[in-house]
């Protein structure tokens, strides 16, 4: 589990000189203090909130964070035509309430979706809130079954504290593909509820357990509105629905204005926390610094890279060493104009075949270029995580011109992005939870242990996963941090 002693106290011994900035034109350097009251791992959307809310509180914060970026994985990338595409989180919808304080436009969804199956494409208007595509009826009724089923059992979970479900453990016995071999059995229907296990959660079905997709239903929602499988999965009225002008980047960029970069230590990587008399020291590559309390806004997986002194508690290392990462990428390909709506077609594909079974329109709002982003998820990502980004452009354009015709041939610019590959991540949107884990280690997900304090989009309440719920787990962990300090 995690780094040896050895091996790390190695790590820790190679702390060096300054950390580097470029945000967005000039180089920032923070000089490590020698304390603070609270070290905030980690500068993506729940750090950064994290660390607001504390100053806001008056308390003095610095955030360690590995890269020489703030967003972690959140991304905007610059294009050659002067615009700008997000490689990492992108949507946002209803009841994800958590203020931006960006203007959001809709999501292009105008005309028709295309269903590509048994290496036949057919055009289809998907009529919210699931669509309909059109596969066999029988198969459809399975899986409208399902869908109210798993709602139904998302229904009675309490979002705070999923595992008190008295059948938490059961759910939790099977893999989500058992659940659908019982019970969306026509392979039509399978292959609807496989994709929705990639989209969501870049994971194959039997890769997570049942009751960690019925909580993950569960956190689909707010405090007023249930979650729901189809909020999980719509475009117009779900979590797709809407996108950020300027791009999602901007949204950390903003939060770290707020915090000031002077607070913010980058190619910081923490490497050793070691509790003292009275607090803790953090080890960094950028330096040490003392501290009173520590969030870690990380994804559990990441926490299993540092080295703890005493150890965490067992069931916390568990829970670290036994979640892991979904296999994500995105293939982005720039054209002049976005020729596939003059054809009435939104770009949204669900297939069975290719590097990129589940695509959008990533056009910018004012349509002065086309961009069509394809997602390469689960078992597709991990096939091309060796390969090069020619082997993965040529896949992909080909998917795309299988889905949209020869005009996809020839992108301006083609743009990959592979979160398996960045050691920060480990591979993204979330961390999985196979059988046999959630349901038993859950319970350490949020409990602070001593001083150190677990934020991060996997501890929220609702919308885990996301950006919402990161921010939301910011919120917690510096109102958690206050009422102490
Ligand atoms: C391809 C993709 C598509 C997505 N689509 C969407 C979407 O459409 N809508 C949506 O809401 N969400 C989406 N997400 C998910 C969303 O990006 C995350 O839920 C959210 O950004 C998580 O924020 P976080 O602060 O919890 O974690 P992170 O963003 O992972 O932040 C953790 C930070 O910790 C840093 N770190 C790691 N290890 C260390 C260490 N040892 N020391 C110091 N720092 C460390 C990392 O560099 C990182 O900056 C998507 C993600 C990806 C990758």
């Amino acid at each position: 589990m995690g780094l040896t002693i050895a091996s790390s106290l190695k790590f820790c011994l190679q702390v060096i000189g300054a950390s580097w900035f470029v945000f967005p034109t000039f180089v920032f350097s923070v000089a490590i203090p020698e304390s603070v009251d609270v070290v905030v791992v980690g500068a993506g959307l729940a750090g950064l909130t994290a660390a607001k809310d504390l100053l806001a509180g008056g308390k003095s914060v610095l955030i360690l964070e590995a890269r020489n970026r703030v967003g972690g994985k959140i991304l905007n990338r610059p294009l050659k035509n002067g615009g700008v595409t997000e490689v990492g989180a992108e949507f946002v919808g209803p009841t994800q309430d958590k203020e931006l304080g960006l203007k959001t436009f809709t999501t292009y969804n105008e005309g028709s979706n295309i269903l590509y199956r048994s290496n036949s494409r057919t055009e289809y208007v998907s009529d919210p809130p699931l669509g309909v595509p059109p596969v066999d009826l029988l198969a459809l009724q399975q899986v409208a079954a399902a869908q109210a089923q798993l709602d139904a059992w998302a229904g009675e979970i309490n979002v705070t504290a999923p595992w008190m479900h008295p059948k938490a453990k059961d759910w939790d016995n099977i893999t989500f593909a058992q659940y659908i071999a019982l019970s969306a059995f026509f392979p039509d229907a399978k292959f609807l509820l496989d994709i929705v296990s990639k989209t969501l959660f870049a994971a194959e079905s039997k890769e997570i357990s049942l009751f960690y997709v019925i909580q993950y239903i569960a956190s689909a929602g707010n405090e007023t509105t249930k979650g729901s499988l189809s909020r999980l999965t719509s475009t117009p009225g779900g979590s797709q629905e809407s996108r950020v002008e300027g791009g999602t980047g901007l949204i950390p960029q903003r939060l770290a204005e707020k915090v000031g970069l002077n607070r913010i230590a980058f190619n910081a990587a923490v490497a050793c926390i070691t509790k003292t008399a009275a607090g803790y020291e953090i080890k960094s590559k950028a330096g040490t610094i003392k501290a009173k309390k520590i969030i870690l806004a990380l994804s559990p997986p990441l926490i299993n890279k540092i080295a703890f002194s005493p150890a965490l508690p067992f069931a916390r290392q568990q829970l670290n060493g036994l979640t892991k990462m979904g296999s994500i990428g995105k293939g982005i390909a720039v054209y002049d104009s976005p020729f596939w709506r003059a054809s009435k077609l939104n770009a949204q594909v669900i297939s069975d075949k290719g590097t990129t079974r589940a695509t959008f329109d990533n056009t910018p709002v004012d349509a002065s270029y086309g961009a069509l982003m394809g997602f390469i998820l689960g078992d597709q990502m991990r096939a091309f995580d060796a390969k090069s980004e020619a082997e993965i452009q040529t896949a992909i354009v080909s998917d795309y011109v299988r889905y949209f015709g020869d005009k996809a041939a020839k992108p301006t610019e083609f743009i990959v992005q592979r979160w398996d590959l960045e050691g920060f991540s480990l591979g993204a949107p979330v961390a999985v939870a196979p059988p046999r884990v959630l349901s038993i280690y859950g319970p350490a997900l949020r409990k602070p242990v001593g001083g150190i304090h677990f934020a991060g989009t996997e501890t929220a309440d609702y919308w885990v996963g996301y950006m919402d719920g990161a921010i939301r787990s910011g919120q917690r962990v510096a109102k958690e941090i206050l009422a102490l300090l």
